[in-house]
């Protein structure tokens, strides 16, 4: 089509609603619903259809049935309220406007619209019958009024009524009224679409201005839900193509290949190593080794449960990019994580760290620490290695990321616990070197394959799914204190038994403290401050080195507190999440999670994870004072039932109602809803993840695609900032 014709039909789409609409509605859309252009109201998705097929017969409508109704409103009667305020509306509906015979009941409370209601008035009302005095009724249903306009010349209109999203202030019909007005003033025949034409054949998608015809005013049902196929499959579509041209920026970023030597310090690393690589440690150092050799930056995301090896895999990428005469970086969330990290490296590097010292191998690399909390001398020290080049691996927190840090050769970057970092940071890291470094991210929290595609979908993933042998099972079991009030003692008489026994014990609270003002409709909830003092006040568990460890501590005495309960000088450490990332302690062996509903499934498997990390069997109870059958036991016998952190997560995003991965912000403009549900929706996910990269690869700049790029180019800064947020 015409460059003009498009442009004339994108400003069509982009004229301000007060061209078509009143000024007072036009306010009420952009206050309300965020809806200032007649393309955004259209963007502006019904919810469901009352059918008129699925129209129920006023006449038989029957107690307990859920039903549409439309019917005239043949009695009309409104009232003000004498115990509350507010006014209540009663409206008898019949299928014939002469005949009051067999009607039912309509009421309402409060709701002014309804004030234009009276005899005659048709009305379309959905909800479930009742009997209130005797009499069927519907109390405060959903309800369309029907104007002249959907039944032109007093005959019924037979086609199916959009149902809109609707709010206090903008009812459904308000918007369907909008809609109408713009869609009867006439859109440009053919409307500017964002999916490229081959595609849209290939997937038998309506062309995009047929689409807002059909979603807002179908002829039939079937035409309104192809055309939010339609609009689905272009929201998987646009993201991935984000996503893909994202993903290919990065990759014509010039990178320097790190091949590695075989005679370097990697290859003594190996010969060293006191245990066997797993077989997805081989398979993943494999395929990092080779993006390391290519001149293309790699963007990889390594993701596996604690445990499962990942730092392994990661140092011996480190190692390859220091044997090719470059600097390496190794970034965690928070200090006492880097220094964890920089003790466990330095483990396992025995002699090949501490290049300069004496007595350290002819091969060693020179590893450091650099950390916000350090002495100014021993930071700026450091900071002169980097600068120099003489410190080849550096252990560190967002610290690395500030402007005076300077690399004279950064090659890789390793960045443990990639939901701590956005999109922003891994940019700002990016631009630490010349060429752009190599980037591995790691995570230990297990990513459905959706959310992957989604809110990973820029970043190639590598999965470890087998734990290393020794690993011992966590067995897990929920403790309903409501149904078994008996089991309070028995908890903290296991706990003296795995003290007993040598073992070490975590108990985790939701709070800190409790509040000072307590809520009286809500129970009272386990804090570490009434918790530490319960335990010390109990006899048998006197003997007991018992600890607190929370976010309000300083963070030395956080620290001091952490690395005595890993030396085993504290038997028994009651915590808040603080310890969900955190060292090694592999002599813990029991978890005690209190009003364990409160947390989620990701959060409760994460938790779980500091516990069953040495050769001893672990226990981990999840206690609740809810009722069984209350949906978060059942989601606590969840976590219970399985250790399988993948499983855990695809439930997690199932179970998940409204708040979706894909957020309104990444479909463009606050009007639009998201249509794309990750669980169910994933197969045409992954067809449009696969038609946008394939796209991109082959025109990676858009050229043939003006309308694409145009949008694209619109979202990608909104879908940064959702990526930012997830
Ligand atoms: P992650 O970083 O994924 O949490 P780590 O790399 O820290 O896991 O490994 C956890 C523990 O298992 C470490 O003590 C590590 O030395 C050990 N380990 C790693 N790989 C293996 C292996 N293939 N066989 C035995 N032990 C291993
Ligand atoms: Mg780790």
């Amino acid at each position: 089509m015409a460059t003009e014709q498009l442009e004339a039909a994108a400003r069509v789409l982009e004229s301000p609603l007060e061209q078509i609409l009143a000024a007072k509605t036009a306010a009420a859309m952009a206050d309300v619903l965020g809806c200032t252009t007649v393309g955004e109201l259209l963007t502006y998705f019904p919810r469901r259809y009352a059918e008129r097929g699925a129209l129920a017969d006023i006449a038989t409508a029957a107690p307990g049935e859920t039903v549409t109704l439309v019917g005239y409103v043949v009695g009309a009667h409104s009232r003000y309220m004498r115990s509350r305020r507010g006014k209540i509306y009663e409206f008898e509906l019949s299928a014939d406007p002469d005949d009051a015979g067999d009607v039912i009941t309509v009421s309402f409370f409060n709701n002014r619209s309804l004030e234009r209601v009276t005899r005659g008035t048709r009305l379309l009302v959905s909800g479930t019958v009742s009997v209130y005095r005797e009499k069927r009724s519907l109390s405060h249903p959903d309800f369309e009024i029907l104007s002249d306009d959907d039944a032109p010349d007093g005959t019924v209109d037979v086609r199916p009524v959009p149902i809109y999203p609707a709010t206090k202030k903008v009812t459904s019909e308000h918007v369907r009224h909008s809609i109408r007005k713009i869609l009867t003033a006439g859109l440009p025949p053919v409307l500017p679409d964002p999916l490229p034409e081959p595609l849209r054949r290939a997937e038998s998608l309506m062309p995009y201005g047929e689409a807002l015809q059909a979603i807002h005013a179908p002829e039939e049902v079937k035409d309104a839900y192809r055309a939010r196929h339609r609009f689905k499959y272009e929201e998987a579509f646009l993201l991935q193509a984000v996503l893909a041209t994202r993903r290919a920026a990065h990759q014509a970023e010039p990178a320097t290949a790190r091949p590695g030597r075989p005679d370097g310090v990697r290859a003594a690393f190996d010969a060293r190593l006191p245990f066997e690589l797993t077989a997805g440690q081989r398979e993943t150092g494999t395929v990092i080794g080779a993006e390391l050799a290519a001149t293309k930056p790699m963007n990889r995301l390594l993701q596996g449960e604690v445990g499962s090896g990942k730092t392994v895999v990661a140092l011996r990428a480190l190692l390859q990019v220091v044997d090719s005469g470059a600097q390496t970086a190794f970034l965690a969330p928070t200090e006492v994580l880097a220094e964890q990290h920089f003790r466990s490296i330095n483990a396992l590097l025995g002699d090949l760290a501490g290049a300069g010292t004496l007595g350290s191998d002819p091969q060693a690399i020179r590893v450091e620490l650099l950390t916000g909390s350090m002495p100014h001398s021993a930071k700026k020290k450091v900071l002169l290695g980097l600068a120099s080049g003489e410190v080849d691996l550096v252990v560190g927190t967002h610290a690395l990321l500030s402007e005076n840090v300077s690399f004279a050769e950064l090659g890789m970057i390793v960045v443990d616990e990639q939901h701590r970092f956005g999109v922003e940071q891994r940019d700002a890291l990016r631009q630490r070197s010349a060429t752009s470094p190599h980037v591995l991210i790691m995570t230990a929290t297990p990513i459905p394959r959706t959310v992957a595609m989604t809110s990973f979908g820029d970043l190639a993933v590598s999965s470890l799914t087998e734990l290393p042998a020794g690993r011992r099972p966590i067995a897990s079991h929920v403790v309903a204190l409501d149904s078994h009030p008996g089991w309070e003692q028995r908890i903290w008489e296991r706990a003296r038994e795995e003290i007993d026994a040598g073992r070490q014990v975590f108990v985790v609270c939701p709070l800190i403290e409790e509040p000072a003002v307590a809520d009286p409709d809500a129970p009272p909830r386990a804090s570490v401050e009434s918790t530490f003092a319960y335990l010390q006040s109990q006899p048998h568990l006197a003997a007991t080195r018992t600890a607190k460890l929370h976010g309000g501590m300083h963070s030395e005495d956080k620290e001091a507190t952490m690395l005595a309960f890993a030396a085993g000088e504290i038997d028994l450490l009651v915590a808040t999440t603080v310890i969900e990332v955190g060292v090694d302690v592999p002599n813990a062996t029991l978890m005690i999670v209190l009003d364990a509903d409160r947390f989620g499934v990701a959060q409760l498997h994460q938790l779980r994870g500091r516990i069953g990390r040495g050769g001893h069997d672990s226990l981990c109870l999840l206690v609740t004072s809810l009722p069984e059958g209350h949906p978060s036991v059942e989601r606590l016998a969840k976590v219970a039932s399985t250790t399988d952190g993948l499983e855990l997560s695809e439930y997690d995003v199932e179970t998940r109602k409204e708040g979706d991965i894909l957020g309104a912000a990444q479909s463009g403009g606050a009007s639009s809803l998201s249509l794309l549900r990750v669980v169910h929706d994933r197969d045409l996910i992954a067809r449009a993840r696969q038609a946008a990269f394939e796209l991109v690869r082959r025109d990676p700049q858009l050229a043939g695609e003006p309308v694409l790029r145009q949008t694209i180019a619109t979202m990608d800064e909104e879908s940064k900032e959702y990526l930012e947020r997830a």
